[in-house]
């Protein structure tokens, strides 16, 4: 059967955001692949051992900061590795990952001031994903992911 890693947050469940809200996929393909079992959940902020709630992180000048400074980069990319070996273990045809997030963002991310603004990027893990041959899509492309697997 072929799999596809998503994002922890998305597959829906255990609550991992950095403040502890929910934010599951409730797109129909997606759930249908999730009962089928297809879905490889991972969040990779926690797999780097960081807690729920935790202060939140945006990438700057190749590291990743909290808002008050504090350097998280290496509990980053120990979760972002985890998220890589996982797509290796279950041979994933792609990842669906949520946009926007330092960690699993596919085309924007947060810009490092803390102001809210957004600007062109990726999270850690989906680079070193991308950086691997692995295909990602954000929650909003799951049509694209779909002919994606269609295809392969
Ligand atoms: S690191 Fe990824 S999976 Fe974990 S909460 Fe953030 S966006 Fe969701």
């Amino acid at each position: 059967m072929k799999k596809i890693l998503v994002s922890e947050c998305l597959y829906g469940g255990r609550h991992v955001r950095y403040d502890g809200a929910g934010a599951a996929c409730t797109d129909g393909i997606f759930l249908k692949w999730k009962a089928e079992g297809r879905l490889v959940p991972v969040c990779p902020e926690v797999c780097g051992g960081l807690p729920v709630p935790r202060e939140p992180a945006q990438r700057r000048d190749g590291r990743v900061v909290t808002e008050r400074g504090r350097d998280v980069t290496a509990q980053f990319r120990k979760g972002a590795e985890e998220a890589l070996r996982l797509a290796k273990e279950h041979s994933v045809v792609c990842a669906i990952m949520k946009e926007g997030s330092p960690s699993c963002g596919v085309h924007a991310i947060y810009d490092g001031s803390f102001t809210g603004k957004k600007t062109a990027g990726e999270g850690l893990a989906t680079q070193l994903l991308r950086g691997a041959g692995h295909t990602v899509f954000s929650e909003s492309e799951i049509a694209a992911a779909k002919r994606a697997i269609d295809d392969d």
